[in-house]
């Protein structure tokens, strides 16, 4: 099952501080793969839309913020082969243009407390949502599981790893990065980004699934927390847009680039050093910076 023909394109970001300091940067363009199901979140799914079309399962479903890049590639993804999908989603009066664009692709959206979806990892509520929907295939957040982690491992294919000393992924549940560090070489240095404020736990879950060593987590830039965001943020994305013509997410990849400028020019990353910073996508969420900006 295919739905993109995985063409690979780097960008070269050239800047002034960079050639300083020789260093070499290639933004992988996942964000180009597909209009609809950007960046990392296809490799995650892949796996998981074959297992239930294998298992005969009558519909997928998955939970998600409003702004979910995971339902919004999966409601696209269910359209595409014809498998029904149901969100879950936090919050009970939300409603924007990714939630529209999850309906208007035939998702059955549920509503669910904050309160309420914070259990949501718990056995008993997931053996709920089982029994409520006894003939669905239930993929954890973000498509954090084994398929997820494995379509991940094939995010790298026809990348000539040699070239790089560092790869940089952005963080959220850790299933990319899992998989980046599977395919990765013994050379390669591969840098995480968490996107989140106490994200330390998420090392734990990378060692359950890897022996290697070859990895850091870097913690210190979230901005405050998952989807926080400050001027400064908004700034650097704008201003990195506007000077290399290339977009990057708030949630993501914007905290990434800004964490990689700081290590850059802290020193931190060695002159002569080339790198691969991963653009898993998330594009489509900006939307929600026009939609504070209407209120
Ligand atoms: C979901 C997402 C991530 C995080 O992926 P995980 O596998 O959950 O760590 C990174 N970048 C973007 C743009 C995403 O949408």
């Amino acid at each position: 099952m295919d739905l993109l023909k995985q063409t690979l394109i780097t960008t070269t970001i050239s800047d002034s501080f960079l050639t300083a300091q020789n260093i070499t940067l290639d933004v992988l363009r996942l964000d180009l793969i597909h209009p609809e199901v950007s960046g990392n979140k296809w490799f995650k799914l892949k796996y998981n839309i074959q297992a239930a079309l294998d298992q005969h399962a009558e519909s997928i479903l998955s939970f998600g913020g409003a702004y979910s890049n995971h339902l919004h590639a999966l409601a696209f993804a269910g359209k595409l082969f014809g498998i029904k999908t149901i969100g879950i989603i936090r919050g009970e009066d939300v409603m924007n243009a990714t939630l529209t664009d999850c309906i208007d692709w035939g998702m059955e959206l549920h509503f669910i407390s904050r309160s309420e979806y914070r259990t949501k990892h718990e056995d008993e509520f997931i053996e709920m949502i089982q029994r409520k929907f006894p003939s669905s295939l239930v993929v954890p957040e973000g498509g954090n599981n084994e398929s997820g982690r494995k379509g991940c491992e094939e995010i790298m294919q026809g990348i000539n790893l040699e070239k790089y000393s560092h790869l940089c992924c952005a963080v959220g549940t850790g299933a990319t990065f899992t998989g980046i560090i599977a395919s990765s070489s013994k050379t390669n240095h591969v840098l995480g980004f968490s996107a989140i404020k106490n994200g330390l736990y998420l090392e734990d879950e990378i060692r359950k699934h890897t022996t290697k060593e070859n990895w850091t987590m870097l913690h210190s830039y979230h901005f405050g927390g998952f989807a926080k965001r400050n001027n400064e943020l908004i700034f650097f994305v704008q201003q990195f847009k506007a000077k290399h013509h290339l977009e990057l997410d708030y949630v993501y990849t914007g905290k990434m680039m800004f964490g990689l400028y700081d290590l850059i020019q802290k020193k931190s990353i060695p002159s002569g050093s080339t790198i691969l910073f991963i653009h898993s996508g998330g594009l489509q969420g900006n939307r929600s910076l026009q939609q504070e900006w209407l209120k």
